[in-house]
Order: structure tokens, then sequence, then C-alpha cells
């Protein structure tokens, strides 16, 4: 493959996470890879402007790709955050339940959770969840400890960065418009 005027094993287009994540990895194998961004930067899309949240994995159906996968994710995230010197606050999350109308759905998420393996799940009542957060509202609450938050650009750039400097080459304002077999 070519881009530009170089041939390269891979070509990777767009440098938001999932494109500067693949790009480090591959950059681990001596894969040439580049990876062509339409904006003039990487992470200008969807992954600068998302929530921030590294979800536990409690709201996707079992035997899913994403289910375990997110799973699996979200128990790495630390060793990647160390490695790339990225911030991440394991802060938890509290899914509530409102009044009845939402306990349904809340056991729900409590046994796909259970069936996905996300550790540390707790059914809580009111008292307990306002030790967690003072003042919150709410019958029951799900607890998920291992729901974390992280800069979603501060991410894709270290992403980027340390592929870049294991030798992956980025062409920024870069748009690919065809893809063409030779
Ligand atoms: C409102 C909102 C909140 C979200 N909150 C969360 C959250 O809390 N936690 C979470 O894990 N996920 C969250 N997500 C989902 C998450 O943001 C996305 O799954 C993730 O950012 C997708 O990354 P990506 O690299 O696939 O896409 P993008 O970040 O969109 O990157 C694609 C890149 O490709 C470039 N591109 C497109 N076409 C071309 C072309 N032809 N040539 C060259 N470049 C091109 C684009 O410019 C862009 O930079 C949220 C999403 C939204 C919309």
């Amino acid at each position: 493959m070519t881009c530009g005027s170089e041939a390269y094993d891979v070509v990777i287009a767009g440098a938001g996470v999932v494109g500067c994540a693949a790009a480090r990895e591959l950059s681990r194998y001596g894969v040439r890879t580049a990876v062509a961004e339409k904006e003039p930067d990487v992470s200008m899309a969807t992954s600068c402007r998302n929530s921030g949240v590294l979800h536990s994995g409690i709201n996707y159906k079992p035997g899913t790709n994403r289910a375990s996968l997110s799973v699996r994710g979200n128990a790495m995230m630390d060793d990647l955050c160390a490695e790339l010197k990225v911030p991440i606050r394991r802060i938890g999350k509290l899914t509530i339940a409102l009044d009845e109308h939402d306990l349904s759905g809340l056991h729900n998420q409590r046994e796909q959770g259970l069936a996905n393996g996300v550790p540390g799940m707790e059914i809580m009542n009111r008292e307990t969840m306002r030790r967690v957060q003072p003042g919150v509202d709410g019958i029951l609450g799900l607890w998920t400890p291992t729901s974390a938050i992280i800069s979603p650009y501060g991410l894709t750039i270290a992403l980027a960065e340390n592929a870049h400097a294991n030798g992956v080459d980025f062409f920024l304002s870069c748009r690919i418009e065809k893809v063409a077999m030779t």
C-alpha cells in the first residue's frame, strides 16, 4: 500500500482512539504503518468530545464481543494508562432507580453484569448510596467500582505520540478518497 510516495504494510484511515490504538499496537511488530487523518490533528472527531467514561460492561448483551471486550479492556486500562502516563480515576459509578418503574431495568443490568463477569458490583439502598454520593436521590442503586473516567483526547493523543515515537507515520489534513486494488 502507498500513502504519499511511501510504501506501507498497513494504512489506517482516521486518527481517532481506534486508529491510534491500532497504530500503536502494530508498531510493536515492525509492521510499516501509516495513519491518514482528514482533519489537521489527531482526535478531532468523536474521540475528543465523548463523555470520557471507561464503562464497566453492565450495559452490553452477554455473549457478544462488545460485552467480553469491554470487561477485558476495562481491566487492562490501568496498565495502558500507566505506560502512556495518562491519568485514570477509578471513581466508580452508581446507576440509580429513581422509583419502582426503574427497578426491573436495574436488576437486568445487574444480571447482565454478572453474566459478563463485571467485578465488584453491589446493590445499594439509599442510605448506602449516600455514603458514596452525598445527597443522591433514588430508591436503589447499582454500584460498579470498575467504572472510571479518562480524558478521551488525552488518551488518543498519547496513543498517537507513542505510535509515532515507535515509527508510525501520520499524514494529517489527508483525506482517503479511494482505495485502489493493484
Ligand atoms: C456523545 C457521545 C458520548 C460518548 N461517550 C463515550 C464514553 O463515555 N465512553 C466510551 O467509551 N465511548 C463513548 N462514546 C463512543 C466513543 O466516543 C467512540 O466509540 C469512539 O470515539 C470511536 O472512535 P473512532 O476512532 O472509531 O472514531 P473517531 O474518533 O470518529 O475517529 C475517526 C477519524 O477518522 C477520520 N476520518 C473519517 N473519514 C476519513 C477519511 N476518508 N480519510 C481520513 N480520515 C478520515 C475522522 O476525521 C476521525 O478523526 C461516546 C460517543 C458519543 C457520540
